[in-house]
């Protein structure tokens, strides 16, 4: 049965590109609902939170390289959603630590999912609703959630990593095939929390040697809970490698790697570990966005622009232009 409750536009996706698409929709007076699978919005600008520590376990942090980013950055700074992060940042080449560029480097407050709940806002949005399929309803659209609910609307925006949409796109081959094409690497994230800080004169490091590709100190980000939290990222060689392997078996490989980058006897009070299936892109389309004005589905997501935070706000505000033009 069809929803009597039709929506000019459904986005599924809560992160960064489906909710800068929904606020740009929402502002031109579009009627808009946003579904995501998870408990709460930021896709990959996720953070999990502890009494004693929290650990950004995606995106890290974002810089703002365009005019109009760095115009939004600026109302999230104002609105406090939004800090710097002035931590000391090296790169390790396998001998030596050498200072990392100098270029701006922000968080969400209070960690890099407060960012996306403040673009959420009031917006109406639908958690623990995974699409499972979509089919012609009329000239538009009626969504299956896995949860047995279902939505109606106009037009559809799949703002999800490439590999899921393709997955959803049977009845559109050209947009599947595009999504298909693209290859996103995997990413397992190590989370350690330390009951004393480490003495290590840096408070993050891009490691270009063994398993790891990253480390942070959470806590030398504002906003974060004082403890002592390092947050470890693999490289996409290692954790492809070792996508299948146990969380522990990963936790142990990691806090050894640590160890050995850092030069301490590590005792950590816990260690836990997530596996992001689809991390990164590997060669991002750059086309910004796409947008099939006839069936009225559009595709946003940093896999179309950039592979990074502001390429995933911009190519939802893309979208948001293209669907704007054809309604
Ligand atoms: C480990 C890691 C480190 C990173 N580091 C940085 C960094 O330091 N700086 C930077 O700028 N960028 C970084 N990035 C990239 C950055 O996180 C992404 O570019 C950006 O968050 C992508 O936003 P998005 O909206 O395109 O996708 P996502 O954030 O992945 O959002 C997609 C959403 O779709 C939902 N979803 C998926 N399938 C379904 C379905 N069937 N039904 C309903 N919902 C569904 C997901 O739950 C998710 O919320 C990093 C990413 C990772 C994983």
């Amino acid at each position: 049965m069809t929803p009597l409750h039709v929506l000019d536009v459904a986005i599924v996706g809560a992160g960064m590109a489906g909710l800068s698409c929904a606020r740009a929709l929402v502002e031109a007076g579009l009627k808009v609902a946003v579904f995501d699978k998870a408990r709460g919005a930021g896709g990959r600008m996720a953070t999990r939170r502890g009494e004693l520590a929290s650990f950004d376990h995606g995106a890290q942090y974002f810089t703002a390289r365009s005019p109009d980013f760095a115009a939004a950055l600026q109302s999230w700074l104002a609105a406090g959603v939004v800090a710097p992060w002035r931590g000391r940042i090296v790169a390790w080449d396998g001998s030596n630590f050498s200072v990392a560029g100098e270029e701006a480097r922000y968080v969400g407050q209070p960690g890099m999912s407060g960012l996306c709940r403040h673009l959420l806002g009031e917006l109406e949005c639908a958690s623990q609703h995974k699409l499972s399929s979509f089919e012609r309803d009329g000239a538009g659209w009626r969504l299956d959630f896995d949860n047995g609910e279902t939505a109606a609307c106009r037009k559809l925006v799949l703002a999800l990593p490439a590999p899921q949409a393709a997955a959803l796109l049977e009845g559109q081959p050209d947009l599947q095939a595009q999504a298909a094409g693209v290859v996103m690497s995997p990413c397992w994230a190590g989370m350690l929390r330390f009951a004393d800080p480490l003495a290590l004169a840096f408070d993050g490091c891009f490691v270009n040697q063994g398993p790891l590709s990253w480390v942070a100190r959470n806590n030398s980000k504002p906003g974060r809970p004082k403890g002592e939290a390092w947050l470890l990222h693999a490289s996409s060689a290692w954790s492809q490698a070792h996508v299948k392997d146990k969380e522990d078996q990963v936790g142990r490989a990691l806090l050894a790697a640590f160890a050995e980058l850092s030069g301490l006897t590590l005792d950590a009070q816990e260690v836990s570990t997530h596996r992001w299936l689809y991390a990164q892109a590997e060669a991002p389309l750059e086309v910004g966005c796409l947008f099939d004005a006839k069936a009225g589905i559009g595709l946003a997501g940093d896999w179309l622009n950039g592979s990074r935070v502001e390429g995933a706000w911009d190519s939802g505000r893309q979208l948001a232009a293209k669907i704007i033009a054809a309604s």
